[in-house]
């Protein structure tokens, strides 16, 4: 507040100066072009040459939707040096080098997406570490998405050269769950590799690169065995960090209700809960199996990873209308160009929009992409808007019309509104700005 008064003070000096001082012609001009542009611009500009601009850039008049700090409001977010600065109900435009009216807007943390494949470029055809991954800036900004997590597409033998050739160069914020298999997502040969599955060289190679390495996934596996989870669990306790389980087949020998009440851990993640094959529903009353019932009580955590086919609405939607909701979104996207990417599902933002048609709250819905994932990948800097936080942040707007969605069964299913992504920024920089909101008119 100091500081403020200070800065109002100067602002009036400055102003009287205009008015009084100004005898020389030049300078008389000077001032009346400035004072023509408009005040604000005009005191900006005073601000900047007296050193007093406080923000880089402020985005004004938006709804603000932060979970983490329980606001959801008309708020103005101002970022300075790659960090949240300061949230608040009118921040003063003048203190600001970049102002972007964001009014009528949603403006979030940025997205997160806790299950992508964007390792690509390595040599095995038709596997999902290769010709299904895709670079993630291509696809990631224009959804709203700043942080990604690949889901196993490597494994320990493999994350290196995953890093180097992907995780360093991209812009997005990439971060892996390695596959329990050694070679990771290579092909159908290599996830059914009983004797590649090993904790130790996986819980050393996450002990590496913390961090970067937030957990472990098993993924397609279609054997009785339970070796892929056990030792996915051991490399996990061992590296302190969770899984995220693909069951793979539903078995009798290794079926669902053991793994989520006595093999699994609190805060793992148990992905593609609405898959529909593996027991998630109780035949009797339609609603959530035992198996999902009493993962929840022990805090298992359940997420979309929406994919290609793997959600179906035909279990979605029963299980939503009795209050069994995710904890959070994930796209599982990659590249199967006939069934992921071309015709199931595009981005978060449908995943979010087919949620809102199914009655989720808008506040749940974003809640779901990004606070909850951040807590659940153990990266509380993210999804969040706090002071100091990283500037990471998604301006939505929610479209009203007809929409329909699809799901693996080729079913759809209709709503009303659908989130688009307006502009997009990570570190404080705008990365994703197709129209133009902040540039200059
Ligand atoms: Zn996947």
């Amino acid at each position: 507040m100091h500081s403020i008064g200070i800065t109002r003070i100067w602002e009036n000096e400055l102003m009287r100066f205009v008015r009084f001082s100004t005898r020389g012609r030049r300078l008389k001009q000077v001032a009346t072009v400035l004072m023509a542009v408009s005040l604000p611009a005009f005191l900006s500009v005073a601000n900047t040459l007296s050193g007093q601009t406080r923000y880089d850039l402020l985005l004004k008049g938006g709804h603000v939707i932060d979970g983490k700090n329980n606001i959801n409001a008309i708020r103005d977010l101002a970022i300075t040096g790659g960090k949240i600065s300061a949230l608040a109900p009118n921040i003063d435009p003048s203190l600001a080098r970049k102002v972007v009216d964001v009014s009528g807007l949603w403006v979030t943390p940025g997205l997160i997406d806790i299950h992508e494949h964007v390792y690509t470029y390595v040599a095995q055809q038709s596997s999902q570490a290769d010709d299904q991954g895709f670079t993630p800036d291509g696809f990631a900004f224009r959804a709203g998405v700043t942080t990604v997590v690949d889901a196993g597409s490597s494994g320990w033998r493999t994350f290196e050269d995953f890093k180097t050739r992907v995780i360093d160069r991209s812009r997005t914020r990439v971060l892996a769950l390695l596959n329990i298999v050694g070679w990771g997502k290579r092909g159908d040969k290599y996830v059914q590799d009983l004797d590649d599955m090993d904790a130790k060289p996986t819980s050393e190679m996450i002990l590496k690169h913390k961090g970067v390495v937030i957990g472990i996934k098993c993924a397609d596996f279609k054997g009785p065995e339970w070796k892929s989870y056990e030792q996915a669990v051991e490399a996990g306790r061992i590296a302190d960090v969770p899984v995220m389980i693909d069951f793979g087949a539903n078995r009798t020998e290794r079926p669902l209700y053991d793994l989520l009440t006595r093999v699994l851990r609190p805060g793992d993640i148990y992905t593609h809960v609405y898959w529909g094959l593996m027991g998630e529903q109780d035949e009797q009353t339609g609603g959530p199996s035992k198996a999902l019932i009493e993962g929840r009580k022990r805090g298992v955590i359940f997420d979309v990873g929406h994919g290609n086919g793997v959600f179906s609405f035909s279990l979605a939607v029963p299980l939503m209308k009795v209050g069994f909701v995710p904890d959070s979104f994930s796209t599982d996207v990659h590249l199967n160009s006939s069934t992921n990417m071309n015709a199931a599902m595009n981005d978060i933002l449908e995943v979010m929009s087919e949620f809102l048609a199914m009655g989720m709250p808008l506040d749940s819905v974003i809640m779901r992409a990004t606070w909850n994932p951040a807590k659940e990948i153990k990266h509380q800097e993210l999804g969040n808007l706090s002071a100091g936080s990283p500037a990471d942040v998604a301006v939505l707007r929610l479209e009203n019309g007809k929409f329909s969605f699809v799901d693996r069964r080729r079913a759809s299913l209709d709503g009303t509104q659908r989130l688009v992504c307006e502009l997009t920024i990570r570190d404080g920089k705008v990365v994703y700005d197709m129209k133009g909101i902040a540039r200059e008119r």
